[in-house]
């Protein structure tokens, strides 16, 4: 591997903080020198901050006047595919190269100096004298023979202070060792046995081997049914990548989904993988980070931020469930994981894996287009076929207003009851019910800071804001005309659900599955866990089930508002909930026993409803590409979404309309500005929203132009301007 460039004590380099100052700061070159790329601290005023050598320094200001850079971290320095991708992922997003360093360093104390520590373990001999203390440090130590401890732990165990430790180890009674702070991971071992796989599968898996052994970049669409051993197949991916000794990434959206997917790898490959996502401890994000780095952390399972680890040597990415909305973040940086894979591989060389059972319409244009490879997988793994499906028509059922549950659908899960199956009915909407209304007055209650109604969360006792998350007390009076006990649920939520079941199925064992009912997501996987051991008859759940987890005694599925998500004015609200009602329904029938799904809807003639029922996947992609050709959006066009947002709502809108009057930069490549309009949620946490929204056709530069356009305007220090390429929510 070439040594990158190395600068001498003394010479000027350009140092990149994390700091939200917009250009490359000069330091000098600190005693010894320092590489190209290197992580180091250097004084920013009268505080140290983290940085990275970004380059020559620009040697535009004074020498005399420019400070040393204060250390070089112990960590290997970035490589220059890294800073390539961040640069372009920052041109891509319109991002501040300072908040894509951020995302880039995400690890606390990655600059400790000390990378040792000390441990504790028992030595030879008695101590002299044998204080009551001392005598119960050796009899910790003793009952966890052979293991080793920090010097807090020891002390915490035996209930003494330190220094009762210390006098034990100056009589050699006890150990202390210096130890590397953070251990390398386990190493895998592609050569262990794999399942043994169809026909269908091995294909699958040769064409992915091959696309690996060319070591560069290619992307391929994995497309298969649920249950069609698609992970199976991508595992055989990553095998190979391991081979060619190079690093795997696979990225899931759920953290739910690692207990059980963790446990898959660990079989393939001999040992657990390196786990990357929020519920991660600070120290071992730590560990992670300096491993990825030097390429002792051979596969990492992560959330969509570990795209931004320092990978030595990357040779494949996984993105499964690729056409998951978690896939982008929707706050501070504004990226879509999926498309940065695609970027990060192509920059260093990998291989991408985009798996999914209802891909995204972007990929599969682009499968179509012969940009991605195409691989399929038909049928379901073994005995297990694909459910029935079939609508409820919800104008013929005699159904109360304030129940969800149709006979039809009650009478279905009654008969799994009595087989002894599984039920699963599902509504993605947590909390009991999404509406507080008066019936006195009729107010409904809102959120103080947001214009979105609170949403009353019965186990938690509480009304929450799903905007902000601001919660109270359920009141009761009416905030109105304080009328008392007159405020009444409207609307069912997963909760409510729950509780409607009890009443209809008293024998039954019901199971309410949200995540805002578990306080860790260990707890929620265990549970989960749980049921799919057959701990419940009856589960109902959100989105969160329709993901990934296998509920083997799952044989009906129940979608108790197929509608929902056709509301609104979303570009994507078809496709997202075509993707949604196919992966709920595929939970069911997984084992041997075929499943069934039906779907509770008020438009069972509704041209997406249709193409559900049908399972005719190919002439929905089709029909809804050809609308949106025809309406030049995404994938067709492009667009990017303009969120104005200040405390002052007068001042929001006066800066969004004169901006689209400054719209010669746009017009320069043919762009067209929508707006401003009042965002469809005009208020988040007191701030008021405007929208702008902005078209283009395909190939033009529109990021160049997006920015000189912005650019001409200053805005106040109370406003906020956030430019979103490639929305995928218009909230
Ligand atoms: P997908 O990722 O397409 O939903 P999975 O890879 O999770 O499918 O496979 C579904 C289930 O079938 C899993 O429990 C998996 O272990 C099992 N399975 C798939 N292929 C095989 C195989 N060739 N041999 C044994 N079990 C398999
Ligand atoms: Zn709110």
């Amino acid at each position: 591997m070439d040594q990158p460039q190395f600068f001498d004590e003394g010479a000027l380099v350009g140092v990149l903080t994390a700091q939200p100052i917009d250009r490359v700061l000069d330091y000098k070159a600190p005693e010894g020198g320092c590489h190209l790329g290197a992580y180091v601290e250097v004084p920013l005023g009268p505080r140290k901050v983290l940085g990275v050598v970004w380059g020559k320094g620009a040697g535009d200001f004074d020498y005399s006047k420019i400070r040393s850079v204060i250390r070089v971290l112990d960590v290997a320095p970035m490589r220059g595919e890294m800073r390539d991708f961040l640069i372009r992922a920052a041109g891509y997003t319109l991002t501040p190269m300072s908040a894509m360093l951020r995302l880039a360093t995400r690890a606390p104390g990655m600059g400790d100096g000390a990378n040792m520590r000390k441990i504790y373990r028992l030595g030879q001999g008695d101590p002299k004298p044998a204080t009551e203390a001392r005598l119960r440090v050796i009899a910790a130590l003793n009952d966890y023979q052979g293991l080793s401890f920090t010097l807090k732990e020891l002390a915490e165990m035996a209930g003494v202070s330190s220094s009762v430790i210390k006098g034990l180890v100056k009589q050699n009674v006890v150990f202390e060792e210096n130890t590397p702070r953070d251990f390398p991971y386990p190493r895998l071992d592609p050569d262990l046995p794999s399942k043994t796989l169809t026909e269908e599968q091995n294909r699958g898996a040769e064409v992915l081997r091959a696309a690996i052994k060319t070591g560069g970049y290619g992307t391929t669409l994995l497309r298969g049914v649920t249950g069609s051993g698609k992970t199976e197949v991508y595992l055989e991916a990553v095998a190979e990548c391991l081979r060619q000794g190079r690093q795997a990434l696979v990225l899931l959206p759920e953290i739910a989904l690692t207990g059980e997917f963790l446990q898959r790898i660990e079989v393939r490959l001999g040992a657990r993988p390196t786990e990357w996502h929020s519920g991660v401890t600070m120290t071992e994000r730590r560990r992670a980070w300096k491993m990825v780095g030097q390429g002792d952390a051979q596969v990492v399972v992560g959330a969509r931020s570990a795209l931004f680890l320092p990978f030595q040597n990357l040779g494949l990415i996984i993105v499964d469930e690729e056409h998951d909305t978690s896939y982008k973040q929707e706050d501070g940086v504004l990226y879509n994981a999926r498309d940065m894979a695609v970027l990060r591989a192509s920059i260093c060389g990998a291989q991408v894996v985009l798996a999914s059972a209802t891909p995204s319409l972007e990929s599969w244009v682009n499968a179509e287009a012969g940009k991605y490879t195409k691989l399929e997988l038909t049928s379901r793994y073994g005995k297990a076929v694909l459910p029935d499906l079939r609508a409820i028509d919800m104008r013929s059922e005699d159904l109360p207003g304030d129940r969800w549950i149709s006979p039809t659908l009650q009478k279905a899960v009654e008969l799994r009851i009595e087989k002894g199956e599984q039920s699963l009915l599902f509504i993605n909407r947590r909390g009991y019910a999404p509406v507080t209304v008066c019936r006195a007055c009729g107010h409904q209650i809102g959120c103080d800071h947001c214009d979105a109604r609170m949403v009353e969360h019965r186990f938690l006792k509480r009304l929450v804001c799903h905007q902000c998350g601001e919660s109270k007390p359920m009141p009761n009076v009416c905030p109105s005309c304080e009328a008392e006990d007159k405020l009444a649920p409207v609307g069912p939520g997963v909760e409510r659900l729950g509780e409607e079941a009890a009443m209809l199925f008293p024998e039954a064992r019901i199971a309410t599955l949200s995540s805002d009912m578990y306080s860790t997501a260990r707890a929620l996987k265990a549970q989960i866990v749980e049921i799919a051991e057959g701990s419940a008859d009856i589960i109902i759940g959100t989105q969160l089930v329709a993901k990934g987890h296998n509920f083997p005694l799952l044989t009906l599925v129940g979608v108790i508002d197929a509608d929902l998500g056709l509301q609104g004015s979303d570009l994507r609200a078809a496709e997202r909930t075509f993707q949604l009602m196919r992966q709920v329904a595929g939970r069911s029938g997984r084992a041997e026993k075929k499943g069934e799904a039906m779907l509770q809807t008020f438009q069972p003639e509704h041209p997406v409803i249709r193409a559900i029922l049908a399972g005719d996947e190919v002439g929905f992609w089709n029909a809804e590409a050809d609308e949106r050709r025809m309406a030049g959006v995404p994938p067709y066009g492009r667009m990017a979404g303009i969120i104005l947002s200040s405390t002052d709502a007068q001042e929001v809108f006066d800066y969004g309309t004169a901006l689209a009057r400054r719209d010669g930069p746009l017009r320069a490549i043919g762009a067209v500005v929508f707006g401003p309009a009042a965002a469809p949620i005009a208020r988040i946490r007191g701030r008021h929203r405007v929208r702008l929204l902005v078209k283009a056709d395909k190939g033009v530069a529109l990021q160049r132009a997006l920015a000189q356009w912005v650019g001409q305007m200053k805005p106040s220090s109370r406003m906020r301007v956030s430019i979103d390429i490639d929305p995928q929510s218009f909230y």
